[in-house]
Parts: structure tokens; sequence; C-alpha cells
């Protein structure tokens, strides 16, 4: 009797709630705590973190101009200049869209600036990955990489377009609202084309149904999110997530494109503009002329090229520029060796040509600055191994010979592309 009077008697210290009125009480060392007031302080923190957020992003604009956005990315990201500068730009704008739209009362005009999502095409290994990703680090908000070619329409086999939310959430700590405002790189985006520009003579709707459900995410709308991605566990509560102030990057290799900008350059200089002169057309490379059109040619619905209004190319990776990445970026490959070696006390030098040969052998496998790696793995491997091993050893140095016979002996010479 007394135990039940006690219990009546036990009240929220922050509510007056008495125990019966609510579901959870929690004691702590001098008071307690009903699941109301949990749920409303939850609310409070979320938002005052959330302003502060806001407050600091707003200053990090301040400090972060496009220029000094494209300087960062010139770190780690060689050449690809209209690529940096269009994606610095489209940054720039999308954050200043957000802190409008987060901070209202501070406009009280009517404009509201449309998102700016991404869509960058250049053949593979060129850095678009690396692009979207250093974006990401210089905001430093949430960063997740989604493959185009495993999304399925929903109820197929494969990934819905949802999970590349669960992915985000992952990156943010399971922190929605930080997820709210991160970077989504959807690589791939070609590969969900449809095969042919026209829909009513295709039969392949598959990809025009990836398409379909991508735009609701890239528009901006509120998305039920399972937390661990996939159908794997269908018994998740899904978390919303709404999609209105997150960045969405495209990239895309669209093999095959530059036919499409060639016919369209063509046409335009013969039947329609006479000053558009075809002599001045680089013919090398002519994903620079990419548009909109030539995209939707390829097999993008019009509507998703609509919700991507920011269209910028790569350009191919020539053995300057991979000679460059090699040596030249923040985390360059030879910097990385040669401080992997400094940890074990060794002072490591590459001989002269070792490096050009590197960059010729990659330009041979076809395999782009991706193949640097791989050709750089296979030539240090047996040094790697046997340095940290033999404490006498603390120069080492690597010569064009010795490049060459590790390399004739790795596996990857097999790989060369005929
Ligand atoms: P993509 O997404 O275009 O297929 P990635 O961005 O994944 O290519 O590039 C693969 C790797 O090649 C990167 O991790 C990076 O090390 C290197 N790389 C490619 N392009 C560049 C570049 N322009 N500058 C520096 N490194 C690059």
């Amino acid at each position: 009797m007394a135990k039940e009077k006690e219990e009546k008697e036990i009240k929220c210290s922050f509510c007056g709630r008495s125990k019966q009125g609510t579901d959870v009480l929690i004691a702590g060392i001098t008071g307690h705590i009903c699941n109301h007031c949990v749920t409303q302080a939850q609310t409070i923190v979320r938002d005052e973190v959330s302003q502060r957020t806001n407050a600091s992003m707003f200053s990090a604009l301040h400090l972060l101009k496009p220029h000094d956005i494209k300087k960062h990315l010139d770190e780690y990201v060689i050449g690809q200049d209209e690529a940096k500068k269009v994606l610095s730009v489209a940054v720039y704008n999308h954050y200043k869209r957000l802190i409008q739209t987060q901070s209202k009362t501070t406009h009280k005009d009517d404009i509201e600036i449309e998102k700016s999502n991404v869509i960058m095409v250049g053949e593979t290994g060129t850095g678009k990955t690396l692009l979207a990703r250093t974006i990401a680090k210089v905001l430093n908000v949430p960063f997740c990489i989604a493959d185009a070619t495993v999304l399925t329409e929903a109820g197929y086999v494969g990934e819905d377009v949802e999970s590349i939310l669960s992915r985000l959430l992952q990156a943010a700590d399971f922190d929605v609202a930080a997820a709210e405002r991160g970077i989504v790189f959807i690589d791939e985006l070609d590969k969900i084309a449809r095969k042919s520009d026209n829909p009513s003579i295709t039969r392949d709707v598959s990809g025009e149904g990836v398409q379909q459900g991508l735009l609701k995410l890239l528009e901006g709308s509120t998305v039920g999110v399972p937390p661990q991605g996939g159908r794997k566990h269908p018994e998740q509560k899904m978390v919303q997530v709404n999609t209105k102030n997150i960045l969405f990057i495209c990239g895309g290799a669209f093999d095959g494109i530059t036919r499409h900008i060639g016919n369209r350059l063509n046409t335009q200089a013969i039947g329609y503009s006479i000053d558009n002169d075809v002599e001045s057309i680089d013919k090398e490379n002519l994903l620079q002329y990419v548009s909109p059109q030539d995209i939707k040619r390829f097999g993008l619905i019009p509507e998703l090229i609509g919700r991507l209004p920011v269209l910028t190319y790569l350009n191919p990776l020539d053995a300057d520029t991979l000679l460059r990445i090699l040596t030249e970026p923040k985390n360059a490959l030879i910097k990385q060796y040669t401080h992997l070696f400094e940890m074990d006390g060794v002072k490591i030098k590459f001989e002269k040509g070792v490096l050009d040969y590197i960059v010729e052998k990659a330009m041979e496998f076809k395999l782009g600055a991706r193949g640097l790696r791989s050709i750089c793995e296979a030539i240090m491997m047996d040094m790697m191994y046997n340095t940290p091993s033999d404490a006498s050893v603390k120069e080492i140095s690597v010569s064009l010979r010795y490049a060459k016979e590790k390399l004739k002996k790795s596996m990857l010479n097999k790989l060369k592309v005929a």
C-alpha cells in the first residue's frame, strides 16, 4: 500500500506528469523525466544543432566562394578545370539555396532558387567520383556513392532507388538532418538509359522505370528509407528523409554520345548556323560540346534531364596529366609510397624514366588513372614485402630496369588490352 502511494507520487521533474500519465518515466540522480519530455527535448536539441550547422554553413559559404572551392579541388584533382568551375558554382548556389530555404526570415522575397543537381559526362577513370568526393570533403557534409546499374524498378530483383538514401544515412551516422544536407554521387547513370530515343518503338522500359524512380529523389520529396538498405530486412522501420536539399551529382561515361554530338554539330553547321565554324570544332574532344539534347538522344528521359540542370564534361587523360596525377595531388600515389617507406625509416627514390614508364603502361593498358595504382603496386610489391624486415636498408632506389622486370612478371601484364 505504502509502495503504491510512493509510486503515485513520482512525477516527471520537467512537466509534472505523474507516473500514471506517462509510458516511461526515467529516473535520474535527483529527478525523473517522462517519455513526452524526452521526445520534446530531442526536437529542441535537433533544431538547435541544425540551426548551429546552418550558421556554420553560412559562415563556411562566406569563406568559400566558388574560387576557393575550386582551389580546394585543385589540391586533389588534376586538370578538369571546366568541370571544377561548373561544380564549384553549382555547389555554391546549392548551399545558398539551402540557407535561403532554412532561414526564411532573412529573405522576404519569394525568389525560389532551383536545385542545381549536376550531371558529369566523361570516360571512366577521369575523376568524376573523385571530384564529387572531394567536394563533399571540402564542405564537410555526408557523402555516398550509388551505382545506378544495381537499381531496378520497385518489385524487381535488385535495389530500389530508396536504397541510395540508406547509404547516405549510414554515411551520416543515421543523423537524418545531416543526411538531408548531404551529397549523393550516382555513378553509371548512362547504364539506365533507354536503348532508343523514341519511346514508342522500344520495348526496353526497364531503364526508363528506374529513371522515373529517380525523379522523385532528385526533385525533392520525403521518402521512406530502409535504414539498413535493401529488402533483406522487411521488418525494419522506415526513416523519413527529405531530399529537397540533398545535392545529387550524377556521372557516366555515355559511351558513343560523341556520335550524337558530332551529328548535331554537323547539322547545325551545315543547315542553320552560318557563323558556326565547323573548322573551329575540336573533333578530338567532342565531349566538351555535350548538351542536354545529346543526353536525351542517348536515352535519358527529358524529365530526368530537367532535374539535372547543370551539365559538364571531363577531358580524357593524356600522358602529361597522368604524370601529374602520379606526383602532384595532395595524396598523389608517389607521395603515398614515399610516406609508407618513410614510416619504416627508409628513403625511396624513383630513378629517371620510371614515372614515364608507369604512365606509358597505364596508357597502353587503357586503364586510365585507375591503372596507375595497379601498376605501381605491381612494381613496388616486393620492396614493400622485404624492406620492413631488413633494418640495414635505409635508402632504396627504383630503377627503370627494376620497374620493367617487376611489371613483366606481374599478373597485370596479362590484362594488357589488345
Ligand atoms: P570516374 O569516377 O571518372 O570513373 P574516379 O574519380 O573514380 O573516376 O578516378 C579513379 C581514380 O583515378 C581516382 O581515385 C584517382 O586516384 C585517379 N584520378 C582520376 N582522375 C584524376 C584526376 N583528374 N586527378 C587526380 N586523380 C585522378
